[in-house]
This record gives structure tokens, sequence and C-alpha cells, in this order.
């Protein structure tokens, strides 16, 4: 496995692969601090291409506190090692200036509901800016014919896909589904940071989701009312969520009724961290998939 740090040698990498003629290459980009949430993108990646390139950078334009951006874990040795053992091809790691060179004046935004609910709120409004600019970065260096990213930041999936879409950039973006722990909480680079305490308190999370998904399978389907049972089991383990939301998956926008895919999506501090986690509540028999026709 190759690391490499400058746009230059990525696509010498990605032309020597393709030399063959065949070869389909995928991208799995990253923020470093790797789980087994983001080797389930690379096994992924692994079924449908020949050659696998996972970036690894910690984007500063899409962090809105200064402290998050600090406190983020930063394990280069470790990531390498378990990109390695998992068969990544390529890593693509490079310093803040390699992408954003002195002067860089461009920023890529989409527009829309998309990016102005949920997470917005949280973080700003520029972070979907921060995130757009660095895929569109990413994916324009590493020219691949697929990249990968995971359920669990499904307003970033959305947010990715628009953008492909509407500047017709020829590669798939494939949704893989949220790995957790075995206690339910969805594998996180920020879980490192949570005490011991706090890292109890936080399964109220994925047993909040679990709450309105049983209430849903046994007849529930106004989301006023899972909404409700999301919210109280939150609330009985102290934790104030930033938002608990019921949204359709394609622009985000509240729905009342589960009577097609809807996005049941929580942000919510717990100690010192913030942690998000959605589920795709689905009427029995549909397809539980993040906004399947754009595909
Ligand atoms: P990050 O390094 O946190 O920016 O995440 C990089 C990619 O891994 C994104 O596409 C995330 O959605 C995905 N990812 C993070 N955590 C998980 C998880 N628990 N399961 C599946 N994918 C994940």
């Amino acid at each position: 496995m190759k690391i490499v740090r400058t746009v230059r040698e990525l696509r010498e990498q990605v032309r020597g692969a393709r030399a063959g003629g065949s070869a389909r290459v995928g991208l799995v980009p990253t923020m470093g601090a790797l789980h087994e949430g983001h080797i389930s993108l690379v096994r992924a990646a692994q079924r449908d291409v020949d050659f696998v390139v996972m970036s690894i950078f910690v984007n500063p334009k899409q962090f809105t506190e200064a402290s998050d951006l600090d406190g983020y874990p930063r394990q280069e040795e470790a990531d390498a090692a378990l990109a390695e053992s998992a068969g990544v091809d390529v890593i693509f790691a490079p310093a803040a200036s390699e992408l954003y060179p002195e002067g860089f004046a461009t920023n890529v935004h989409v527009g829309g509901s998309l990016t102005e609910t949920l997470e917005a709120a949280g973080r700003g409004p520029q972070h979907f800016d921060g995130v757009a600019t660095v895929v569109s970065k990413l994916l324009i260096a590493a020219d691949p014919d697929a990249a990968y990213f995971g359920q669990k930041d499904a307003q970033q999936l959305l947010v990715v896909r628009r953008m492909v879409t509407d500047l017709g950039l020829p590669v798939e973006i494939v949704s893989c589904p949220t790995v957790r722990d075995s206690d339910g909480l969805a594998k996180s680079s920020r879980n490192v940071r949570l005490s011991d305490a706090d890292r109890a308190r936080a399964l109220a999370i994925p047993r909040a989701l679990e709450a309105a998904e049983a209430a849903l399978a046994l007849g529930e389907t106004s989301t006023a009312a899972l909404h409700a049972r999301a919210a109280a089991v939150l609330s009985a383990a102290g934790i104030e969520p930033e938002y608990v939301a019921c949204v359709d998956t394609h622009a985000l926008e509240p729905v009342d009724v589960v009577d097609q895919p809807v996005l049941l999506a929580i942000a919510a501090r717990v100690g010192e961290v913030r942690l998000i986690d959605n589920t795709l509540l689905t009427l029995p028999g549909a397809e539980a998939q993040l906004d399947p026709e754009e595909k």
C-alpha cells in the first residue's frame, strides 16, 4: 500500500492502476481515526472496483468550532496499518496546503433545503460548503468510478449526491449502512472522546431510534408520535437533543406520516461530544435505502 501526499502522485497511482485498460477505481473519503465503519466502506468498494483509494484529510473548511477541529483525533500510523490490512491500495493524505494552496478562493455551495436544515443549524451553514468543496476536489483528484459514503452521515450523502448530479460528475455515489458497536452505538471517530459515563448515556441515541422503529412496527405511522417516542428515551437519559427530525429522503423536509421512507435523524451533545445518528423508517416491505431513485 502506498501513501501519497500530492494530487500529482495520486493521479500517477490511479493512471498506473488503469493502465491495463479495465480497472475500476473506488474512492473512500475519510477524516482518519479509522474504525470499522470506515472499513465497511472499503469492503463495499472492494466488491465493486479493482483499485481502492482512501483519502485521509481532516478538512478544516467543514469545521465550524476550532475546539472540534483541534480535538479531532489524528493517528495516521494506526490508520495506515488498518487500511493496509483491509487491502486499501493507496492512501491519499495531503497537507491542507495541497488542497487549499495560498490564494484559494473557490467555494462549492449546494443550495436549497438540503444544506439549510438539520446539521446546518448546529454546525453552521458553511459546514456543507466545506464538505462539498473538499469532496469535489477529492473526486477531481482521484477521478474514481464510484465513491463510498456512510448512511450515518445521511445529510452529507444527500448533499454529495445533489452536487454530483448537478455538476454532472461521472461518478456513482454509493450509500453504505451504519456500522454499530455490539451495544448499538454507531461507530464514530468522536466516540473515543466520550467518558465511560457519557458513553453509557449515549446509548440512549440508538435506543431512541429503536423505540421509534418499534412503534412503527406496531402500526404507529404519525411522525409526531414517533418523534415523541424517540424524544422520551433521550430525555429519560438526560440528553437534550439539538434535533430529533422526521424528514423525507430527498430534500430533508418534515413529513407528517410514514407513507414513504422517512429519515429519523438525531443530533445531541453528550458531555463535550456532539454525536449524530439516524435510521430509515420504512413500512414493511418497502426498500430501506436512502433516496434509491436518485442512484
Ligand atoms: P469521517 O471520517 O467521520 O468523515 O467518515 C468518513 C466516511 O465514513 C463517511 O462517509 C461516513 O459517513 C462514514 N462513516 C462514519 N462512521 C460510520 C459508521 N459507523 N458506519 C458506516 N459508515 C460510517
